[in-house]
């Protein structure tokens, strides 16, 4: 009853077209990310869809005042349940603050909204001769406040780092209503705490971000993509040091595949393999380089000398866009695992380096004795010491999967989560990657922000 009075009072404060009833709303789009859905015991209170900083600052306030759990969201694109409220909540979504407000060319940054989708800013930066790097399979719904809330990484990190590293300014709501204007273009600016660093990663615990300064980089004018296969992990190491020195900064992208994941890819999906089944490891590398004319050639002598060291087994170069699409849909395949390899447990750990291949070998061999018949895909961003792994289980009992993992992960040292956040999925892991004290400063730090806890509870800590 008075939930249903502070949705009433809500409308009456900032408008009936901003905060919409349960009823009015499209709860299924509102209670799901990418592989979570709701719990039937949840309620959405009401759906806010705020246009400025000012009403998610008065709904905010409203919020703090009843003391009403609110669950901000952006494009649902998450994979650990950040956007699913898990308790009767209102949901706060950035839909409508979608704006690119402004590209300064002189400082290369582009001042957007929240809700503004990453392929928007994709194509605007374009448009504007020059490039935002960051890129990941959910581009054409993840908005510019999720992927900094959840400090996204993706297929570019190597050269051009996650999204920290692409976000100049913020401006954002605490929960309290206070607007923190901080909206920096400037490089360098060390007056003072860092805030935004404070919301970058927090996962819409701490606030709200509404807008953003995004940092532009130059157009590659030359980008050059090529799929290898090698025998082994210890090879794929020898092959990394050999790109990383041979291209230096122009090394885009370094993924690694492995046959099961390859497999998936191609054969699973009716595809033609560019390069056969049958080998240890697949890799598909680009460069992105300053030099039409010089960089190709380059590319090209320096993957043709892994074959002549032994180090590669096998290498197509593409020769166009289409054939670039193809290898990196092969990649990008994990986005159509629900055609052939479902159910799935996705999982997003970090390892050092050096100790993936060994990481892979073992807890296939583990899981499989344990669960025989388990369906197993790895892939990653080897580079950025970033390995993904998909299980397939008929009927696939989650909590003792991600305990089997993460205890795996724990033991080589590794983070439970490297680019998709904590959300409410890994938050009883948290203690695998963070130290006691750790933890401890995290909660100082969101008691000060959210003192009655109403900022996307039971997420992160
Ligand atoms: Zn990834």
């Amino acid at each position: 009853m008075t939930q249903t009075d502070f949705i009433g009072r809500l409308q009456a404060n900032v408008g009936a077209d901003i905060v919409l009833r349960a009823a009015d709303a499209n709860l299924d789009r509102h209670s799901r990310d990418f592989l979570n859905v709701m719990r039937d015991d949840v309620a959405i209170l009401g759906v806010a869809y705020p246009r400025t900083a000012e009403q998610v600052s008065a709904i905010l306030v409203a919020c703090q005042a009843d003391e009403v759990p609110v669950v901000p969201q952006g494009g649902l694109t998450s994979m650990v349940g950040g956007p699913v409220p898990t308790r009767s909540s209102l949901v706060l979504s950035l839909d409508r603050m979608r704006a690119i407000e402004e590209i300064d060319e002189a400082a290369g940054t582009m001042t957007v909204q929240a809700g503004c989708i990453l392929e928007m800013v994709q194509r605007s930066a374009d448009e504007a001769g020059f490039f935002f790097p960051l890129d990941l399979g959910g581009r054409g719904s993840a908005q510019v406040g999720g992927l900094i809330s959840t400090n996204a990484g993706g297929n570019r990190v190597l050269r051009y780092g996650m999204m920290r590293e692409s976000v100049l300014g913020i401006e954002a709501v605490l929960p309290d209503g206070t607007i923190i204007h901080s909206l920096n273009k400037m490089l360098k600016n060390n007056a003072g705490y860092d805030l935004k660093q404070l919301f970058i990663g927090a996962e819409g615990t701490l606030g709200v971000i509404t807008r953003a300064v995004l940092r532009l980089y130059p157009k590659p004018l030359s980008t050059n993509t090529a799929l290898l296969a090698v025998a082994d992990y210890t090879r794929l190491l020898a092959l990394l040091q050999r790109t990383k020195t041979a291209f230096g900064g122009e090394l885009g992208a370094f993924e690694a595949m492995w046959p099961d994941m390859y497999r998936l890819g191609t054969v699973a999906l009716d595809r033609q393999p560019p390069i056969a089944i049958g080998h240890g490891l697949y890799i598909l590398i680009e460069t992105l380089g300053t030099d039409p004319e010089r960089s190709p050639v380059q590319f090209e002598e320096v993957l043709g000398s892994m074959i002549e060291d032994g180090l590669a087994e096998d290498i197509v170069i593409a020769a166009s866009e289409r054939q670039r699409q193809d290898m990196w849909a092969i990649r990008d395949c994990p986005g159509e695992f629900s055609k052939m390899f479902w159910p799935q447990r996705s999982y997003d750990i970090s390892l050092p380096t050096g100790a993936i291949g060994d990481f892979v070998t073992r807890c296939t061999a583990a899981l499989r004795e344990r669960w025989p018949g388990i369906g197993t895909a790895f892939w990653g961003h080897i580079a950025d010491s970033n390995l993904h792994l998909s299980l397939n289980l008929p009927d696939p009992d989650g909590a003792a999967l991600d305990k089997a993992v993460y205890e795996f992960t724990g033991a080589y040292g590794g983070s439970i989560s490297a680019e998709h956040g904590i959300g409410s999925m890994k938050r009883a892991y948290l203690h695998y990657s963070r130290t006691p004290e750790e933890i401890a400063t995290m909660r100082l730090l969101k008691h000060a922000f959210d003192p009655k806890g109403i900022m996307n509870p039971d997420k992160v800590i």
